[in-house]
């Protein structure tokens, strides 16, 4: 495996060998990340602190095997579950977490990140209001220190019940942030399908919160994506793999001018498919050819073994999408964000040439 590639991505036939200027383009692309979970940005030194400090009954042998990533990555959906129940018992333990993300996103070149953050699981130990201030403590003090803008995006636990969901969306309403703008929907899709969290989600859009909602992961039914689209009223998706199998839909999520949100390092096409098939039916293939426009994400950064310059590595050189086609990709990823158009003309502006001024000093 070359260095230049993440741990357990499987190589692939389209790759060639970067080399640090290569990887230095990929660091440099001004980015905004728009998929990515606060607990999936938890260092393994921090993750131990964090142990210590709640005296959790987590042992160095599970806290190891939570950060082995195998060649079938079992998902880490089990290391969330052990952070909410027996690790995150303090707020300030949130600043931390938030602090250090965005020392990272500054590391490469994400200038403007909407995370999300499930607060059910955390219930048992601090309110909602004191979980979301210190996440915004952290956010204020990462913006001052390192100048990268995050913004909260509080998410249904669907393994949780609809009305777990209605507290969280009550939540938001009563405890309204600047700083708190969307909500989106996470944790196990199978068996748990949008629409049973219709009522959180019309409560949120009412009360002026914008939608986004992870659909067709786990090659689950295109059909969440549907929901997700024409009964929650979405204004952005996140994964929706499963829609290259439903060409109609295509073409409504393209008239419907919604940005995805994709993850290269999906664990669940890279344990479904072989090593030698990876890079080939890996479904962001499909999407891009077929008009949707796609933006990529880290997800669970340090548990997927990844950081934002790989992911947009693996886009070009694994995937083998082109220079163009991350051009496209990055103000793909302003207009999927919840700012100002005002902004958002303003970057696509500035980041396109500074976007040219790196692309021709690439290798090629
Ligand atoms: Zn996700």
């Amino acid at each position: 495996m070359r260095k230049d590639n993440p741990a357990f991505v499987p190589d692939s036939p389209f790759a060639r060998p970067m080399t640090a200027e290569h990887m230095e383009f990929f660091r440099a692309i001004p980015k905004t990340e728009l998929h990515c979970h606060l607990l999936g940005t938890t260092q393994k030194s921090t993750f131990e602190d964090l142990v210590k400090e709640s005296g959790a009954p987590v042992t160095q042998e599970e806290i190891d095997a939570f950060f082995t990533r195998g060649d079938k990555p079992v998902g880490v959906l089990r290391i969330f579950r052990a952070l909410e129940e027996h690790i995150l018992i303090k707020p300030s333990m949130l600043k931390r977490i938030t602090y250090e993300y965005l020392a990272d996103c500054k590391k490469h070149g994400i200038r403007y990140t909407e995370f999300f953050w499930n607060y059910t699981g955390l219930a048992r130990h601090y309110s909602y209001a004191e979980a979301q201030a210190a996440i915004i403590e952290g956010i204020h003090e990462g913006e001052r220190d390192f100048g990268v803008i995050g913004r909260l995006i509080p998410s249904i636990d669907r393994e949780d019940s609809p009305e777990a969901a209605v507290e969280l969306a009550r939540q938001m309403i009563a405890h309204r942030a600047p700083e708190t703008i969307g909500i989106g929907i996470d944790y196990r899709e199978n068996d748990h399908e949008p629409e049973n969290f219709w009522k959180a989600f019309f409560m949120a859009k009412e009360a002026g919160f914008k939608v986004t909602i992870h659909a067709g992961e786990f090659g689950c039914h295109w059909r969440n994506i549907e929901t997700a689209m024409k009964l929650l009223k979405a204004d952005r998706l996140d994964h929706c793999y499963t829609i290259i199998d439903n060409p109609e839909l295509v073409e409504e999520v393209k008239k419907a001018g919604l940005i995805i949100t994709v993850v290269p390092t999906n664990s669940y096409y890279l344990r479904t498919f072989s090593d030698e098939e990876w890079a080939l039916k890996q479904p962001i293939r499909k999407m891009v050819p077929m008009g949707l426009r796609v933006h990529p994400n880290t997800d669970d950064p340090t548990m997927h073994h990844v950081n934002a310059t790989q992911t947009w590595m693996l886009m070009y050189n694994f995937l083998n999408f082109t220079v163009a086609d991350l051009k496209n990709f990055m103000i793909n990823g302003i207009d999927g964000a919840w700012i100002d158009e005002a902004t958002k003309e303003k970057w696509k502006k500035e980041w396109s040439e500074e976007f040219d001024r790196l692309a021709e000093k690439f290798p090629g």
